[in-house]
């Protein structure tokens, strides 16, 4: 290489530098030695992200680069947290020994957050996905895979494309997203992304998104029918969208995807329609305020024991079933295990047991299967008939589907179990976990190492005896290796096939052919044996891909079988009730419903069961009323989520239940300002309120817990009378809390609406909470009284009681000017006034049609702070 052409850079650091071109978008961890090192901005960056320090390294030029490293063996945890940022990892290794020439180095794979593997980085109850979204005009193409279980599934809409890809990102929550260009804003714009932190688009290769080139790619991934037999070939955007992401996966993994043997369509008709803000509110899986499982209603339902079966029951929870066929399927499995506490208790004890076998499976088409790994599975194979002759007598037609799935594979355990050792070690290239006896070449280069010494000895006598020298001994030197030492003086005895190799003091070294061959075979076997375990495991490696069909078969149906026994289990314990699922029912009839979690974590503390009657004709407007702190908001969450176990196949807290088939829930709770994104409290409330208007049909279920609160009184109550009016004309059925009294005088007035109150009982002065809904409205909040109980000092709140009283007995307006205001409040008044005019001629500058949101929270606070001057 000429001067010009290496840049004046080393031929290392060229190299580097030609490598990093190549992965511009990922932090190259470049392999010397021991470390994966970084260098110039990768350094710099990872550095200050990892807290590591930056040193230099010379690289052929005046100044040093900058270099910073972590040592391969611990590297793991350094990847992790750089996923965790959302950056890429390129692993650049040595290709080569470095006594055999000049290291030749390549990126053997790029880790990316939606292609992680290990499972040391991935959460176990949770599918970590990567999402590739193509977009053409008003056309809409996704696929979405989670290569650690195999799992790859496409979408093509050609309506309402922004719902749709909200709700699969919502639905998913990727941890990683690649785009083509066309998609790229669209997928910023989408609601979810002021809810969740969504990752940044990457727009991968244009031409990966061009049709012929995706079609080549699943052809050749899946095979020439491919197209026909997933039911894709009239989808182009759906080949587009897998193509795209089929390129992406190969081109990080470096490696074919074995275990991704087939391509699911993603059926939006099968599952019902839960919401971003739905999901959020109702707390299915992580709570609002702490983002944790503990607490939510996954914590409760989920009392699996294998991994898988933690993955498939969240699955199961985010995409509830709309068919109820599909759901007593699941309801008579979960009955019969219900029913069954031995056979639910036997099978749990076993799969206790089983390791993550979906997983596994996919590290054997990756071919990274590890020899520990190799052990997990085996155990958790030689569970599985076990498992099976425990069902054996099982009636549900899902439990038995579950039955037959359960491959037999007692002989890939055998085979793992002859060829891999008991405790094997953890390095492939070190050796030591092949077992004894697999392979005679293997067990004797072996003893070879192991018995050197004995050899040697055997050879020395052998060799004492004969050439008669007693006193012969065979030693050993780093620079010449083993020789034979023979006394000077006996010089004479020495047989000719000996050849001298070096004279010390009264001695004389030689070598013989047999002790070079015996040392040639001692310093080889190491070696020789190294290989050979290397060789045999990557032969059992490429056996196992003969076996990923059976095996993600045999982890589906025991993931499907450990959610089940899960949702009996907690049924069980908790007292729950098979609920009654109707297709084309109009009615959810609840039976002293309970809220789950509410319910569990009362801390002992009794919880009151409730009655829901709602339907789309005469009872589809609920008005709930009652004081602050009554449980209007728990008694209306509880219907949502009784309505979506129902749907899941899980029995649900009550004495009994009926649903008629829901195919969207919808809830509008509290809201919290949006200032990031331009908008008030007020603007979300109202913009997830027209989703609602917009979106719900009549067979969803809306859950309102307030309504225009954030504007004024009058304001407020008008739009939330005329929603109200909207409902009862169409067929949701609504769930409505509300301090607006007034809207009260709705039932009678307007079609299907019923009021509902929590009662409360006063006692001297204050209110006990009943929690109990009946029907009828309230007249009251209580506000004062729960703002007392809350800790509101007691002469404010005396205050607030005497104004409150004077406000009910007259016009606030009028009453304001000669109510017996405290002195303090009426000096404040003259130098309001004052700021008045000036908020006031402030306000008329305004022209709202010309101002954004932010604009307008900018010159709220400045009135605000006008005010307060
Ligand atoms: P607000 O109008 O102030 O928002 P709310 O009427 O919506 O109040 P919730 O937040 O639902 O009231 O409930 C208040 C508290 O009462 C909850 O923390 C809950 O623990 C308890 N609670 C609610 N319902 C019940 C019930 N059925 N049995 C026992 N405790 C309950």
């Amino acid at each position: 290489m000429s001067k010009k052409e290496t840049d004046g850079y080393s031929p290392m650091m060229q190299h580097y530098k030609n490598l990093k071109e190549e992965y511009q978008d990922a932090i190259l961890f470049y392999r010397l030695g021991d470390f994966y090192e970084m260098f110039f901005e990768d350094a710099i960056l990872v550095s200050k992200l990892l807290d590591i320090t930056l040193t230099g390294r010379a690289c052929g030029k005046e100044e040093k680069a900058p270099m910073c490293g972590v040592p391969h063996h611990s590297a793991e945890s350094y990847i992790a947290k750089l996923l965790r940022l959302g950056y890429k990892v390129a692993i650049c290794e040595q290709l080569t020994e470095a006594e055999k020439g000049p290291v030749e180095r390549d990126v053997v794979r790029v880790i990316t957050p939606g292609t992680i593997t290990s499972e040391n980085i991935l959460e176990e109850g949770k599918n970590n996905y990567i999402l590739c979204v193509h977009r053409q005009n008003s056309k809409l193409g996704i696929a979405y895979s989670d290569i650690s279980t195999g799992e790859f599934i496409t979408a093509e809409y050609d309506d309402q494309i922004y719902n749709h890809l909200n709700d699969i990102i919502t639905e998913l929550q990727p941890a990683e997203i690649i785009c083509s260009s066309a998609a790229k804003d669209m997928i910023e714009n989408l609601p979810i992304n002021k809810i969740f932190n969504l990752p940044k688009p990457y727009i991968y290769l244009e031409k990966s998104f061009v049709f012929e080139n995706a079609l080549y790619s699943i052809k050749n991934q899946f095979g020439e029918t491919a197209p026909v037999v997933f039911e894709i070939n009239s989808n182009p955007l759906s080949i587009i969208a897998s193509g795209a992401l089929l390129d992406y996966l190969i081109d990080t993994q470096k490696i074919a995807l074995k275990q991704i043997r087939k391509i699911k369509k993603h059926n939006v008709d099968k599952y019902m329609v839960i919401d971003s803000i739905a999901r959020r509110n109702l707390e299915l899986t992580e709570t609002i305020r702490t983002r944790k499982k503990s607490g939510t209603l996954l914590s409760v339902l989920d009392k699996t024991r294998t991994a898988g079966g933690a993955r498939l029951l969240r699955r199961w929870l985010e995409q509830p079933l709309k068919d109820a066929k599909l759901i007593n399927l699941r309801l008579d499995a979960v009955e019969e295990l219900y029913k069954n506490l031995m056979l639910r208790e036997n099978v749990a004890l076993l799969l206790k047991n089983v390791k993550d076998i979906e997983r596994l499976t996919s590290k054997i088409g990756m071919k990274s299967i590890k020899p520990r790994e190799c052990n997990a599975l085996a155990q958790s194979l030689q569970i599985m008939p076990q498992v099976k002759n425990a069902i054996i007598n099982v009636k549900s037609d899902l439990l038995k589907q579950i039955y037959a799935s359960i491959a037999n594979l007692s002989d890939v355990a055998k085979l793992l179990g002859s060829v891999i050792m008991e405790n094997p070690s953890g390095k492939l290239k070190e050796g030591g976990y092949i077992a004894k006896g697999f392979n005679e070449e293997l067990d004797r280069l072996r003893n070879l190492q192991t018995n050197a010494t004995t050899e040697l000895f055997k050879l020395q006598q052998a060799e004492r005896e004969s050439t008669g020298i007693e006193n012969l001994k065979i030693s050993y030197n780093k620079v010449y290796g083993y020789y034979i030492e023979v006394p000077k003086e006996l010089a004479l005895k020495v047989p000719l096939h000996y050849h001298r190799k070096q004279t010390v003091g009264k001695a004389d070294r030689y070598f013989t052919e047999a002790l070079k061959n015996l040392e040639n075979e001692i310093v080889a076997a190491e070696e020789t044996s190294k290989k050979m375990e290397q060789e045999i495991f990557a032969a059992l490696r490429e056996e196992l891909i003969k076996f990923i069909e059976p095996l993600q078969k045999t982890s589906k149906a025991v993931s499907g079988l450990d959610a089940l026994i899960s949702l009996a289990s907690v049924a069980s314990k908790n007292n729950y009730v098979r609920p009654i699922i109707k297709q084309n029912g109009e009615t959810i009839s609840i039976t002293e419903g309970r809220h789950p979690v509410v319910e569990t974590a009362g801390g002992g503390k009794e919880f009151i069961a409730n009655n829901t009657y709602i339907n789309s004709s005469t009872d589809k407007v609920l008005i709930i009323t009652g004081p602050n702190m009554a449980g209007k908001s728990t008694y209306m969450r509880q219907v949502a989520i009784l309505t979506l176990m129902a749907h899941i196949g899980s029995f649900v807290p009550a004495k009994a239940a009926e649903f008629s088939v829901t195919d969207r829930i919808f809830t509008r709770v509290g809201a919290s300002d949006d200032l990031s994104s331009g908008q008030s409290t007020f603007m979300v409330e109202m913009m997830e309120m027209a989703n609602i208007l917009q979106n719900a049909t009549e067979k969803s279920l809306v859950i309102l817990d307030e309504i225009g609160r954030g504007t004024s009184t009058f304001d407020g109550l008008s739009i939330a009378w005329a929603i109200v009016e909207y409902f009862s004309k169409h067929k949701s059925k609504v769930l409505f809390a509300t301090h607006y009294h007034e809207l009260t005088e709705l039932e009678g007035l307007l079609d299907g609406t019923k009021n509902y109150q929590i009662s409360v009982k006063e006692v001297n002065n204050s209110v006990v909470f009943l929690h109990k809904i009946v029907r009828g409205g309230a007249n009251k909040s209580f506000g004062i009284e729960v703002a007392g109980l809350a800790g509101i000092p007691e002469d404010i709140i005396r205050r607030a009681k005497e104004i409150s009283h004077n406000i009910a007995q007259e016009d606030f307006n009028v009453k304001l000017a000669s109510t017996n205001l405290p002195q303090q409040t009426q000096n404040a008044s003259a130098s309001y006034n004052v700021q008045n005019t000036k908020v006031i001629s402030l306000l008329k500058e305004i022209d709202v049609n010309k101002i954004s949101p932010l604009e307008a929270l900018e010159i709220l606070n400045e009135l605000i702070k006008k005010v307060k001057d």
